[in-house]
């Protein structure tokens, strides 16, 4: 289970950087409820946890510190730049865990793909408190410029907002190899040869929670029905509870 922390940038009295009518604040913690959302519901094998929220205050080493107190595999802080450019950059500690590289690799790819036609100012390195503080790989995105009057327009659109968090949920996917979850919203536990599904079962019995293991992996087997779909969530669902 990948555990990800993902820090949207400043928040309550720091409202980061401010142009055109739009607060950095705001626009990263929209961003990371939506990489929490689409990695949380499209695919499994992954916890997301956010350092805020709210619209509220963190110091940076405070955010450093819930990521490390959680034990994240993962940090990625989000931000939107300012001063005077365009365009989209990635930062890692400049002490450059091997891990590091290979995600920043993997990820900034991925978001620049997504948002398609903006500058690539290319994958750095920066002594930053979070990327310095955190004892996991970590990555700090700056997401285009809020006084840029194009960039600031894309950031004014929720669609575009989107496109900024599904990049980096791809970067995420791809970096560690996670699994999409089956249509059905019942997990991979639908085919009846699901060996994950027919394990649960097992567990399950063997724990005294359910007496009739063949009657379940009946059902389940079933597959793509109605009551195949229901008999997995049933077992995912005590998995959960019970284990
Ligand atoms: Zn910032």
């Amino acid at each position: 289970m990948l555990k990800l922390m993902l820090d949207p940038g400043h928040g309550g009295k720091d409202p980061g950087a401010v142009a055109n009518g739009l607060q950095e604040k705001n626009l990263v913690l929209t961003i990371c409820q939506q990489i929490k959302s689409i990695l949380l519901h499209e695919y499994e094998g992954v916890t997301v946890k956010l350092t805020r929220e709210t619209d509220v205050f963190h110091e940076l080493s405070t955010r450093a510190k819930m990521a490390n107190d959680w034990g994240a595999d993962y940090f990625m802080s989000i931000h939107v730049n300012a001063g005077g450019g365009t365009g989209f950059e990635s930062f890692i500690h400049q002490s450059r865990s091997s891990v590091s590289v290979a995600t920043q690799n993997v990820i900034h790819d991925e978001i620049v793909r997504e948002l398609g036609n903006v500058t690539n100012r290319g994958k750095k390195v920066a002594n930053f408190s979070v990327l310095r503080g955190t004892q996991m790989p970590a990555i700090l995105t700056e997401c285009l410029f809020i006084d840029h009057p194009l960039d600031s327009t894309k950031l004014k659109s929720s669609s575009y907002l989107q496109q900024i968090a599904r990049g980096h949920a791809n970067g995420i996917v791809k970096a560690f190899g996670l699994k999409k979850k089956a249509a059905n919203g019942a997990g991979a536990a639908n085919s009846g040869n699901d060996p994950k599904l027919v394990s649960a079962i097992e567990k399950l019995h063997k724990a005294g929670i359910i007496s009739s293991p063949d009657y379940w992996l009946q059902n389940a087997k079933t597959g793509k029905t109605v009551r195949g779909d229901y008999a997995a969530a049933l077992i995912q669902r005590m998995t959960d509870q019970f284990f």
